[in-house]
């Protein structure tokens, strides 16, 4: 069955499942439910690693518990920390990281991510990034305080320079100009690899 491109986040694992492989390293930004964190513990398969941060055990809890019903914790480690110390925390190069802004579904709405720490974590990621890596940046400019953060996102990533990344925005047309909207980033270096 074809998956339904309905929003970004979708779009964002198609991108993922095409460019993410075996022995990669990537980084979940914020794994709330833990969805992303799953789909890249599968993609780098048994001698990959995945990183996955965020800032509520909660979020970790149901990430820990998706991991275990697939046998897929030994592949990921679970970091109670916020994405802004990313630098310190996992080891280049990255393949991929993601980020899916705002707050944990069914978790109280004031722990959602902020401008300066979600800017912060972007510039660390370029950092980490391989050749030919992904960032991949799901924005929810109709959330409260969510459209700050979106603009200013979108505003950082514009500014890159097109020699070094190529900067794409993905959004559905046919919805409210609002709606979430993706943002990918790939480093420009080729790599032999792919
Ligand atoms: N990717 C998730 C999934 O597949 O279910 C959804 C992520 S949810 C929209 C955003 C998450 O970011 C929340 O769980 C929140 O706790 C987390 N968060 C907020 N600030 C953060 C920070 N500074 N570092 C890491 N995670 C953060």
């Amino acid at each position: 069955p074809y998956p339904a491109l309905r929003g970004p986040v979708p779009l964002s694992h198609l991108l993922l499942r095409r460019f993410i492989q075996p022995g990669n390293r990537v980084a979940d930004a914020t794994c709330g439910n833990g969805k992303d964190t799953l789909l890249l513990a599968d993609l780098v398969g048994e001698t990959g690693h995945v990183w996955a941060f965020d800032i509520q055990q909660e979020a970790l809890n149901r990430t820990a518990q998706r991991l275990a019903e697939l046998n897929l914790q030994q592949r990921v480690s679970l970091l109670h920390v916020g994405h802004e110390r990313m630098l310190d925390l996992v080891e280049p190069p990255l393949h991929g990281v993601i980020f899916n802004l705002g707050w944990l579904p069914g978790a109280p709405r004031e722990v959602a991510t902020c401008t300066t720490t979600t800017l912060t974590a972007l510039e660390a990621s370029l950092q980490l990034l391989a050749p030919a890596g992904l960032v991949l940046i799901t924005c929810y400019p109709g959330h409260a305080g969510g459209d700050q953060e979106a603009a200013a996102v979108q505003e950082w990533a514009t500014s890159l320079s097109s020699r070094s990344y190529f900067v794409w925005r993905m959004g559905q047309l046919n919805v409210t100009s609002d709606a979430p909207f993706c943002l990918l980033i790939q480093d420009g270096r080729p790599s032999d690899v792919r």
